[in-house]
């Protein structure tokens, strides 16, 4: 079998979590399979890297950020081929450049597009356990991009579909996906297996354990993943097109305390004026998330969304400059709200959910600010002092009694 197993930063944060992983994947590979690895930078290096960068100048070029960043895993493939060569197995890392992972031109962001599988294979069939590096790829000027934070899960599922790998395991410090963070809510059940769906929306609504684009790269290309702990054997949480067992209503609950709420008051209520708002902000290149229009009255009506706190200074910037051209009598926002979702494409069968989730929060006094819905998620806006009790209600109203 060809196995790609990728560890993140916590999974190598220090020599012994580098030793633990070193002696899982000689394991493997003893056991007679291919291993390929893919590793995180060591516990917070990004961050610190970012910070670093920070004291030399207040607007670093995202090319030398890029170079920067990229430097933490080549870290930890390099340390971890010592620790497997140690072990006495032949290992060898490789970075973006060498494999050849051809992503798209942005720095920061880019998207994988083509991995060259040559070299890997070529070094697997020399016998050779091989560490390739997250989270980096290079662009068509041979410059080394990063995928976005969290990216390195990105990178194992691409490696998987593009060696048409046999198992995709993504190790990290927790021992699966849960129904909802346990660090918030204490009840939160391990799940066993979990739709594509389910989980992409439970990664973009909040959930940290998987990067969302490695889910959606995974469903596109029918790559099973497997969620598990790097530090038991417990067999972790599997994610895949069809459930084989588990039927829930609801897959998980999941919790978003970056955005910010900006309400755009007293705007003209004509055709064209919700183009010309979010017109100004895409210009910007600012995502707007959860909308909510106001019915018109007296000729006027409110807007309001949400955006990631870090673009809030720059929507109330570009909104205040293009004020008059809006129509706007005054601009409101809030920085401390959350986001609480709940997610389950079991939800489009079973009517209820919504007046649930809702008597949930009430219950508890809480106030719903904004409501978004799709067919297989609702999210509600509340204050952020209330997320984590709002996302205990939501929780244990539907997963405790599953
Ligand atoms: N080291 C990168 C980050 O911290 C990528 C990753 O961990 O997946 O975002
Ligand atoms: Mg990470």
């Amino acid at each position: 079998m060809l196995i790609v197993k990728k560890f993140g930063g916590s999974s190598v944060a220090n020599k012994e979590r580098i030793y633990n992983v070193a002696r899982r994947c000689v394991e493997e590979y003893k056991n007679g399979n291919q291993v390929v690895v893919v590793l995180s930078a060591m516990g917070d290096t990004t961050d610190d890297l970012l910070d670093l960068a920070a004291t030399i100048s207040a607007k670093p070029s995202k090319r030398e950020l890029d170079m920067l960043m990229s430097t933490g895993e080549q870290i930890s493939v390099s340390l971890c081929a010592m620790a497997i060569q140690e072990l006495g197995v032949a290992a060898i890392s490789l970075n973006a450049f060498q494999v050849a992972m051809h992503t798209s031109r942005d720095y920061g962001n880019a998207r994988l597009k083509k991995i060259d599988t040559e070299r890997i294979k070529a070094e697997l069939d020399a016998k050779k356990i091989v560490l390739v590096t997250g989270f980096q790829g290079i662009n068509r000027y041979d410059d080394v991009t990063t995928l976005g934070r969290g990216g390195s899960d990105t990178t194992a599922v691409a490696l998987a579909a593009a060696l048409h790998a046999d198992a995709c395991e993504i190790y990290t410090d927790v021992d699966g996906v849960y129904t909802c963070d346990p660090r918030i809510v204490p009840e939160a059940q391990k799940l066993d297996e979990i739709t594509y769906d389910d989980m992409l929306d439970l990664a973009t609504l909040g959930a940290q354990v998987l990067h969302n684009r490695s889910v959606g790269m995974a469903k596109k290309y029918g790559v099973e993943l497997v969620v598990r702990s790097s530090l038991s054997d417990a067999p972790g949480t599997v994610v895949r097109e069809v459930l084989k067992v588990e039927k829930r209503m609801i897959s998980g609950v999941a919790v978003d305390k970056s955005p910010a709420r900006i309400s755009l008051i007293g705007l003209h209520d004509a055709p064209g004026i919700a183009f010309r708002v979010f017109n100004v902000l895409a210009a910007e290149g600012i995502s707007v998330d959860i909308i909510l229009q106001s019915v018109g009255r007296d000729g006027t009506k409110d807007i309001s969304f949400t955006v990631d706190r870090k673009d809030l200074d720059a929507s109330i910037k570009v909104l205040e400059e293009n004020l008059s051209k809006l129509t706007a009598e005054r601009i409101e926002c809030e920085e401390n709200v959350a986001k609480v979702s709940v997610v389950g494409a079991g939800m489009m069968t079973n009517p209820g959910v919504a007046s649930k989730m809702f008597e949930a929060l009430y219950n508890e006094g809480i106030n719903i600010k904004m409501i978004s819905t799709s067919e297989v998620r609702i999210t509600v806006l509340v204050d952020q002092d209330n997320a984590d009790a709002a996302a205990r209600a939501v929780h244990n109203a539907f997963v405790a009694q599953d």
